[in-house]
């Protein structure tokens, strides 16, 4: 048994061009694949990609003082990522997100295969050790039944009142989640439901930020990512693993992946 430590996002004080070029070229690459991809999405990404990568990846570092707790840090960049989403919804360059403020439309968290870095999965692991345990335990209860999230089904932690639970330290994937039409979404998820399609996102930004804040988490390589539902439930079944996941140190058997990771 060997303990891997979640890896500290460091940031990077100078972006390479190398970087920042790949991460745009992938992003181009998946949203203008199409000639309406193409037609919508290449003139904003072109004019706001350097800025919108530059600052996720460089920025958390600076001003941070000596704060050396990962989980911490990767809060920063939670913070981080939602000032450039707010500064990129209020620069009027987009249709405005028709997802209600006050939490009043769930439905992507009802329909949406929820999938989050290990890095991650450790903010939420040290949310959940807060929850009494009532609360953790109505998480519990609720997963048997749901299975993995995603077409016609939940994520564990949206609460019956259609609230997310860990609302504060909630996925990257859910920080970026939104759209310019409740319809649309509604027919997405109908179609989904048949087609084991998702529904899709309609901002450019969100995938450059997604992108950039895995880039920042992990400098190094690839994030191994979770499966919302059972993460949650290999850890509120064992508090063991609970605690050392909550303390930034993923056991992991020797050569082989954590059960949780995908
Ligand atoms: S992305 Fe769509 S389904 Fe999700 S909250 Fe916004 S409008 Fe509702
Ligand atoms: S983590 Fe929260 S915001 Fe994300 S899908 Fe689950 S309930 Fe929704």
């Amino acid at each position: 048994m060997e303990k891997i430590h979640t890896d500290h996002p460091s940031p990077v004080k100078e972006l390479p061009d190398t970087l920042e070029a790949k991460i745009i070229d992938a992003v181009l690459e998946e949203r203008c694949a199409s000639e309406e991809g193409m037609r919508r999405y290449r003139p904003l990404l072109e004019e706001r990609a350097h800025r919108i990568v530059a600052r996720l990846i460089v920025g958390p570092g600076e001003g941070d003082g000596p704060d050396n707790d990962s989980l911490n840090q990767i809060h920063a960049l939670f913070n981080l990522a939602d000032t450039i989403v707010k500064d990129e919804l209020d620069s009027d360059r987009y249709p405005r997100p028709a997802c209600p403020d006050d939490g009043g439309c769930s439905a992507c968290c009802t329909h949406m295969r929820i999938v989050l870095s290990a890095q991650e999965a450790a903010v939420i692991a040290r949310e959940l050790l807060k929850l009494t345990e009532p609360e953790k335990a109505e998480i519990a209860h609720r997963l048997p039944s749901l299975g993995k999230s995603g077409p016609g089904s939940r994520c564990g932690l949206l609460g019956e009142q259609g609230l997310c639970t860990l609302y504060a330290a909630r996925p990257i994937n859910c920080r970026t989640h939104r759209s310019c039409s409740i319809t649309a979404c509604e027919d997405r998820i109908r179609l989904g439901r048949n087609a084991g399609e998702e529904v899709v996102f309609t901002y450019p930004f969100d995938d450059l930020i997604r992108k950039s804040f895995h880039h920042a988490l992990r400098p190094s390589g690839t994030p191994h990512f979770l499966e919302m539902n059972t993460f949650l439930a290999s850890v509120l079944h064992d508090d063991e693993e609970l605690a050392a996941w909550a303390s930034g140190q993923i056991p992991v058997e020797d050569g082989t992946q954590h059960p949780g990771v995908t």
